[in-house]
Order: structure tokens, then sequence, then C-alpha cells
């Protein structure tokens, strides 16, 4: 086994039993990246200095025997719109390509507290808006498993970090499906948390209430032993809540998972599908009926209400929250004159110069269904059709533990293929977006499949219950190697 493959668990007991040290891991994923990244493109940059001293600290703990954490030293990748100190965070965005980061994310603060080693900054899609980080300002993430195919997105750097061995593990957002998608279309696992089970603070707002930050991991258990170390609450955001996840997340017991019901919702399963994206969910389902497990058909009536109602939403909050980036608070736009511009000018110069097409239109999209006149008809509106949407979910898990879906209806795309045709692109969203509008967990795992490019499948669970997600997971993996 290469170094560059290891998994957070095979790091940790070779560390331990000092079969390497966490200098060498570091190194040697630098050595690889510098070749391998030249054609997929993860990184928007790479911080080998600060990340071998993180190391050298890993291995004076292995010394002296001290005790060590799961993610000590454990080489990690972080989406660019996560702030570490004094690290560039561009967001993708020519609005903060001179920016740098004044303080940690909470997230950042946890993994430093346990000795995390931070390799490099990932590549997204402008404010992780978008679905195959082709919107990003500065350069194309290619699918490793094809490069002539899209990473997904908007987290596609650190998805394609993941997949392309570049990172161990890594971090990402998700508002409306960011890390799930990525991750089916790379082959990884992408964990979008319950909403306020991981602190938001430090990462580049995009729509507030369906923001939560997650892992990328190359196995469950990985996903798992991230999330418990990045979870918990932070007086820094208000909506997030402590919860005590323990080891049931990485130890789920068989009796226990076995008792689980799940729910197949007929409105994920109908016409748009790629065939072979329901060959390969039909293939799933008939292993994790093997593990003993029950399925019952459901249904989630407002599902077709979702993505209507999250292009309202997303975007009201997408132009408050970029109202503050300006071009002038926390960094200068490059190629910008200033000179002889009033304030106003200064801003309208700033904003057309610095902002990407997709963002504009959002942000155009979010002030008209926030103006007076329109609030009430689109905004007030979207949010009851929210409600109804998180009652469905809400009904059937009366009925079901957890809910079986694909990640994607297609699998990923080729560059050009839908960029130019917006509706195209926010339609492959569709199977992930209703899981933020209700704040549930879901995980996105790669279904066994011979040859043949990544198809993801999604399990949804209750609130506060990713253990549940994570424990199916765990063992369809056991079963399928
Ligand atoms: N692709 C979706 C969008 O463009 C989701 C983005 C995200 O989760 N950050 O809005």
């Amino acid at each position: 086994m290469h170094l560059h493959d290891l998994t957070i668990r095979k790091f940790h007991e070779g560390l331990k039993k000092k079969e390497f040290s966490a200098f060498d891991v570091a190194k040697t994923f630098f050595d690889y990246i510098g070749t391998r990244d030249q054609e997929v493109g993860a990184y928007l940059s790479v911080h080998k200095d600060e990340a071998l001293k993180q190391a050298e600290l890993a291995d004076i703990k292995v010394a002296k025997n001290e005790p060590l954490e799961w993610l000590t030293g454990v080489p990690m990748a972080i989406k660019d719109n996560i702030l570490i100190q004094g690290l560039p965070a561009t967001a993708a965005s020519k609005m903060l390509e001179n920016y740098k980061a004044a303080y940690d994310a909470t997230v950042i603060t946890r993994l430093k507290s346990v000795g995390a080693v931070f390799l490099g900054k990932t590549n997204l899609d402008e404010f992780a808006m978008g679905s195959s980080t082709e919107n990003s300002a500065f350069k194309k993430t290619r699918n490793p498993h094809d490069l002539d195919r899209v990473p997904g997105g908007s987290s596609g750097g650190s998805a394609a970090a993941v997949a392309g061995h570049m990172a161990v593990a890594a971090l990402g957002s998700d508002t409306g499906g960011s890390i799930r998608q990525p991750a089916g279309f790379c082959g990884v696992v992408g964990l979008k948390p319950t909403y306020g089970a991981v602190s938001r603070h430090g990462v580049i707002a995009m729509a507030s209430s369906l923001d939560q930050i997650g892992p990328f991991t190359k196995t469950v258990e990985d996903s798992a032993i991230l999330f418990k170390s990045i979870a918990g609450r932070d007086q820094f955001d208000a909506t997030s809540v402590e919860k005590n996840y323990g080891e049931e997340l990485w130890n789920p017991k068989l009796e226990d998972i076995k008792k689980l019901k799940i729910g197949i919702p007929e409105e994920y399963f109908g016409p748009g599908l790629e065939p072979e994206v329901v060959k390969v969910m039909e293939e799933t389902m008939k292993t994790l009926k093997s593990l003993g497990l029950e399925f019952k058909e459901i249904s989630l009536p407002h599902t077709k209400y979702a993505l209507s109602c999250y292009y309202i939403i997303m975007p009201a909050e997408v132009s408050s929250n970029l109202a503050r980036i300006d071009g002038i608070r926390y960094a200068p736009v490059s190629g910008v004159n200033r000179e002889g511009l009033d304030l106003e000018g200064l801003y309208r110069q700033n904003r057309s110069h610095g902002f990407g097409s997709e963002t504009k239109r959002r942000i155009i999209l979010g002030t008209y269904v926030l103006s007076s006149g329109y609030y009430d008809a689109y905004y007030a509106k979207a949010q009851k059709v929210r409600r109804l949407i998180a009652e469905d979910f809400e009904k059937a898990f009366k009925e079901v533990d957890v809910i079986f879906t694909p990640v994607s209806p297609t699998v990923p795309f080729k560059f050009g293929e839908k960029v130019s045709d917006p509706l195209a692109m926010y339609l492959s969203d569709i199977f992930t977006i209703p899981v933020n509008m209700a704040g549930l967990p879901a995980v996105s795992i790669p279904a066994k499949i011979k040859g043949g490019l990544p198809v993801g499948f999604q399990l949804i669970g209750k609130h506060w219950r990713e253990q549940d997600i994570l424990g199916i997971g765990q063992f369809y993996e056991r079963l399928s190697g």
C-alpha cells in the first residue's frame, strides 16, 4: 500500500506503531500532489511549510508516547471557503483573491487542537454556487476517475483531492448537495450533518439556514470519526447544538442496524434517472437486503416543489450574505482602478468586476424575491413550502428510520455539458436539496460497481441520527469490500 492510499484509521494505527512518521506521510502527499494535481487541479493553494511543521508536532507526540487522537497528524484538504488563520480563503472568487483569513473557523480550531495537518485549500464553485466546480474564478478541477468529466460541486476540489489520493480526508460545505453530489461523482464518502451539528463559524456563508460543514473520506468509518471531531456546540454559532455523539458512530452493532426500516420514496425513482443509476440502485438495495434490512415504499409528495423553493430561499440568503463582499472590507479586487471613483462607483466597479455570472444571477434573483411587493409572493410563500417539505420527512420518519435514494440522477457529466444552461445544472441537485430544506443528516456512499463511472447512493436519517446512516453505510462497506 502506498502512503497516500491511507485511510484515517490506517494512518492512526500506523503512526501509533511507528510504521512511518507524520512528517514522511505529509511529504509523500506533497510530492504526489506536485505531479498528480497538475492534471486534476483539486487545490487552489498548498501550504507545505505550515503543514510540515504541524506534522512534526504530531511526531513529537509519538516520540514522547503521548496519547494520540484519531486525527493527530492526518493530512487533510480544506475547501477554500473555510477559514484557516493566515492562509488564503478565496471562495474561488476574484472578490477574495487577495484575502487572508483573520481567524480560524471553529472546525479548524477543533482539528488543530487534535493535531490534524492541513495540506492546502481546495477549489470550489464561486461562493459554493454550482454543481460542477466550473464556476470557480480560478481553475478547472477534473474528476480523477475520468479527466474529461466534472468532479461535481460545489466542493469539487475536496472530493477530487480525496478521490485522487491527494489527501486522507477533506472538509467541504453543503447547502444543497455540495458535499454529497461531488462525493458521489468522485466515488468517495460525503456526509452532510444535521443542521446545527457542526458550527458554521468561519465558513464563508452562502445561505445560512441551509449551510453545513462536513467530511469527505475514503470510508464510512472515517466519515464517522471525522464528523465526531468537528461536531458540537459553539458559542460563535447560535444554531449549533451539543449532542453526545460517541463511539456508536464508528462502532455500530449489527443487531441495532438490522432493526432499521428503510424507506424508498417513489418520487426519487421516477423518469429522469439515467439507466446506469437505476441499475446501481437496484444492486445496492439487494446488498442492503442481504444485511437483513427491511424496505418499505414511502411518499414525499412535496418533492416536486423543492427545487423552485430552494431557488427562492437560497438566493434570498445569498443576496444578503454577499452584500458585505464589497471589495473594500476584506481585500481589494485586482484590476479595479480606484482613481476618481466615489464610494458607490467603487462598489459598482468591484462587484461587477469581481463576481462571476452565476453569483451575479443569484444576487439579482435574491434581491428580487426580497423586494417589497414580491416578498410575500415569493419569499414568504417559499418558507411555507419549505415547511411542507420538512413535514413530508417527519411523516415518513414515523414509518421508517432511514430513507434510501440516488445522490444524483446522472453519472458525472462532461465539461461544458450543463454550464450554459443553469436550469439543467440546477436539476442535478434534485435529490440532495430537500435534505437541506429539512435540516436532516444524509450521507453519500459510493456504490460498488464493476468498471464504469462512480455512482453514489444517499441515506437520509432522522435529525441527530447520523449513527443510523453511518451504521448502515459501514455494514454495506464491509459487505461490498
Ligand atoms: N449545487 C447547489 C447550488 O448550486 C448546491 C450548492 C451547495 O450545496 N453549496 O446551489
